[in-house]
Order: C-alpha cells, then structure tokens, then sequence
C-alpha cells in the first residue's frame, strides 16, 4: 500500500495536467490565442488566494471560532511534534485551540514551515493521549504530504475547464454582431456550433475533474492516516480515535472519569468527514472488548451496506470510517498489533433495494410537477379551466414525500447513540423516529458562532444535532445568541435519526430544564403543502363552476 498512495496521486496530478495542457492548446489553437489572456487571468487570481489564504482563515478562526493560537500544547503532544518537525526539517506547525467540547482537528497553510494545526477541545476531552497524538499525527502527515499546495494546484484543471466552457458559451450564443461581417452564414453558423461542442466537453470534463480531485483528496485522506501510523506505529489508536471522532462511538482510551465532552465537523484537510463521537473504552481496557468491537462493527454496517454511502462517498473530500479503520487496520501486524478490526459480517438481503425506494419517494413529485406542466402547456389554452387540476396530483405526491421523511409513529421511543448507529435501512430520505437524551457538550460545527446546530452525548457516543428553523436568518440569531445556554445541559430531544452519511437527528422538539422548545420547520412544511393542495381544489372549483 506505500509507495501506492503516493504513486497514485502523482499519476492523478500528472493525468489532470496532461488533460490541462491539451485542452489549453486546443482552446487557443480553435481562439487563435484570444482565450488565453482570460485563463492566465484565473490561474493568477487562484495562486494569489492560495497565497492569502493563510491569514483569511486565521482571521476566520480568530473571529468567527474563538480559536486560541496562544495555547500551550500539552508536552506528550509537543515531543512527538517536535520529533516529526525535525525529522522532515520543518518548524513546528502553529497550534490552535478551540474551546468546544465537540471533537475536530484540521489543518491549513500552504507549505511546510507556515502550517497551522488546530484541535477542539472535545480531541482532548474524548481522547487518549494516544489516540491525540495519532490524530495530531494524521494532520501532520496532510503538512508533510503538501496537501494544501497539492489541493490548490490541482483546482486549476477544473477553474480552466470551467473558464473554457463560459467562453465558448458565450461564442455559441453571441449575437454575430463581429463575425457575420467577414464571414458566411453558414459558415459562421458551424463555428458556433463548433464552439457549443467544445462548451459542451469542456463542462462534461469539469464535472469529472472535479469527482477525480474528489477521489485524490480523498487518497491523502488515507495518505495522512498511513503517515500517522508509521510515525507513531501505533494504528490501533488513530483508528478508535476515528470511531469516536468519525462515527460517534465511544471506544477506548479515557476512562468515564476522564471523559467529558466529545463531536466533529466537516473540513477539507480535516480528520474527518462529519460529526461523530465516542466514549467507551476497546482495545486498551480490558473485559469488554468483545462488546465494543461488535459496537464498532453495528456502526460500520451502514457504512459498508448501504447503498447511500458509496453515493456520498463519491462526494465526499473524505473517505468512509469504515474504510478508513479497515485500512488502518491493515497496517497493525507491521506494528506488532492485532487487528484492530475487521468486518466479517454477513450482507442482509434487501439493503440495496432501499435505495430505489429512496430515490422513487425522493423524484416522483418533481416528475409529476413537470408532466403538469407539459399538460398545462399542451392544454391549457383551449380548456385554462383544468390548470389548476393537473397540479393537484404534484402537491399531493409532494405531502406524501413529507410525510414518509418525517414520520412520528415511534418519535417518543428513547434510543441510545449507540442503537442508532447500528441502523443499516436509514438516509437523508427514510429516518428513524426517535428520542434521545444527553447531554449538550458543544457545537455541530465546533466552535463556529454561527452553527446553530448541537453535539449531544449520552452515556454510548455522540451524536450531531440538526437544529434547523424554517427561516435561516432565526439559525444565525440562535446560534449567536441562544446557543451557549444550553451547552452543558441535559436535553431530551425528539426528532429524526438521518444518516447522510454523517449521522445526526433532525430536532422536532427538545425539552431542556423542563421546558418544551419548538423547531417550526416541520409544522411549516406540512401546512405550506397542505395550503398548496386547498388552494388548487379551491382555484379548480372557482375556475371550473
Ligand atoms: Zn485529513
């Protein structure tokens, strides 16, 4: 797998500027050189944000996530980045810390001696000292790697091809004003419909360029962790810090004594793809080993059966957990330690299947308003009478669509983090309606004053909390205003269990000191919908009588 990881992505890399290249020449051939002022234009723009960026994003995390840079590194974790800086000669990375009891770490710069690293405080809550130094080790490895200069470069190919495709756009659609003079129709007719052409490719070429960066961020993801585990040759540690910080899960490392809060976010160079969480204790604490590692395995489940998941994980700047601790796991023989896990388990029937189900429930409104407009088109002018009920139809379609993403049936059955994870049939689409109690230990996204969304922790992991009013602009004002009062408060909360492919419950409501408090986004939908489905019987019945 070693030299793989970095071959593979230097093949991407050469691949993308290979088709680059072509495309640059070709463009400018077929222009005659007129694209090209437009092109360095962008590769100008896209160098000089990558070289301000740096402070942008101080700023950002200065202004809008608290973040501490005047934090003292704990001095287990200051040897072991001492010992990595100097033996790949670089400084020591600046260390961030920001005070959020949900877990994340991530890092940015642009070269190997301007790298920032930073971590919340749920890393160091939830945690081992080994499973932080594995985590800081993973970051690293993103540092060492030039993951940030790798990152950017290759974002050039899809900005170009993006560029070539506007141009040539407009060259297809301009109103010949320049060119008709000088030319045929005819003639200039094949040009523009040349120029449609090369739009065309160009943009099919953006989109696939951007899965391939897609699929070579996620190769560092993997690169990162494989530098982690050489480097601290304890891969055992980073993967139960994956657990907790990937799924959720509380596994090993801290006893209950120690442990306090927990959560994750999602970041381009970061640990993780979403939210997760943890707590329990694996691989180092003896007794229960057996249990956590089946409670790993329920968790992995979705990632490796679900049908959703391989969805997301196309696009995804982050690879699946499972996948992840799988790989991981691999490299624990060379280091003298048993597997850490392995997924032996035997695939259900029907799981893919559900995934046809989704996507059905997920289109058939929006298929069903289009044929009303087909209809409306095709017959309204002789009988404007039936418009309103063709739309009938849609509107209702569109109820039931709700209705089945937000069912209530179960919604006062308490579950456990550690249950919900193991639900393989759940997405975006289908939910689980559930109840969970715990407590608030920070922010979905940590630290961030506009996140309005929560990390709740119960006595088995973590779990994001989606809290999503129907205006946005009443999100921001919580989040700035509100939130902080309910952190470190036991809440009980009432809503859906979605897997996207973080998992998180969508708040209904959420009892807190024994008050009841609201998320209005369900009840608006179904009387918006609702209205819609009177209004059209009423308009039908006024038009029609
Ligand atoms: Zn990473």
């Amino acid at each position: 797998m070693k030299k793989h990881l970095a071959m593979v992505s230097l093949l991407t890399i050469t691949g993308l500027y290979g088709l680059l290249a072509a495309i640059v020449i070709l463009i400018s051939y077929l222009t005659e050189g007129t694209a090209l002022p437009g092109i360095y234009i962008s590769i100008v723009i896209l160098i000089i944000q990558f070289l301000i960026s740096p402070w942008v994003t101080d700023l950002t995390m200065k202004w809008f996530y608290d973040a501490k840079f005047s934090y003292e590194v704990p001095e287990y974790l200051d040897s072991f980045i001492n010992q990595i800086c100097e033996k790949y000669n670089m400084k020591h990375p600046k260390i961030g810390f920001i005070d959020d009891g949900a877990p994340n770490a991530f890092t940015y710069g642009r070269f190997r001696n301007d790298a920032r690293i930073i971590i919340t405080r749920g890393v160091t809550d939830l945690l081992s000292e080994e499973e932080v130094i594995s985590v800081v080790g993973h970051e690293l490895g993103h540092v060492v790697h030039r993951d940030m200069l790798v990152m950017t470069a290759v974002q050039v190919v899809p900005l170009v091809l993006y560029g070539i495709f506007e141009i040539c756009m407009d060259a297809a659609l301009d109103d010949d004003k320049s060119s008709s003079s000088s030319s045929s129709d005819s003639n200039s007719g094949n040009a523009k419909l040349g120029f449609a052409a090369i739009g065309a490719i160009a943009y099919v070429l953006y989109i696939i360029c951007q899965l391939v960066i897609l699929w070579l961020s996620r190769t560092r993801e993997y690169y990162a962790d494989e530098f982690s585990c050489k480097e601290t040759k304890n891969p055992s540690s980073l993967a139960s810090a994956l657990v907790t910080i990937g799924y959720g899960l509380a596994t090993t490392g801290k006893t209950e004594t120690e442990n306090k809060h927990s959560v994750t976010t999602p970041n381009p160079l970061g640990i993780a793809d979403g939210k997760t969480s943890k707590e329990l204790a694996i691989c180092c604490v003896g007794g229960d080993t057996e249990a956590v590692r089946s409670d790993i395995q329920n968790a992995m489940k979705w990632d490796m059966w679900n049908t959703w998941a391989k969805v997301y994980e196309i696009l995804s700047t982050h690879p699946l957990i499972a996948k992840r601790i799988l790989a991981i796991s691999d490299y624990c023989p060379e280091y003298g330690q048993e597997r850490y896990i392995t997924f032996d388990l035997e695939k259900p029937k029907g799981v893919v299947g559900n995934f046809a189900r989704d996507l059905l429930i997920d289109s058939i409104p929006s298929f069903a308003f289009l044929a009303a407009a087909v209809l409306a088109l095709v017959f309204s002018a002789n009988n404007p009478e039936f418009l309103p009920l063709y739309f009938i139809i849609p509107w209702v379609l569109l109820l039931v669509k709700f209705l089945y993403k937000h069912p209530l049936k179960g919604m006062d059955e308490r579950h456990s983090v550690r249950e919900l994870l193991g639900v393989v049939d759940v997405s975006g689409i289908t939910p689980v309606p559930c109840e969970v109690k715990g407590t608030i230990i920070g922010r979905g996204n940590p630290g961030c004053v506009f996140n309005e969304d929560f990390v709740i922790k119960d006595s088995t992991g973590i779990m994001m909390l989606d809290y999503n009013q129907p205006i946005g602009v009443l999100n921001k004002i919580f989040a700035l205003f509100k939130s902080p009062d309910y952190f470190d408060k036991t809440v009980t909360v009432n809503g859906w269990y979605r897997r996207a492919p973080v998992p998180y419950v969508e708040i209904k409501t959420f009892e807190v000191d024994g008050k009841v408090k609201k998320v209005w986004t369900y009840g608006f939908g179904k009387f918006g919908i609702i209205s819609m489905i009177i209004l059209h019987i009423l308009l039908f019945i006024v038009f029609y009588v």
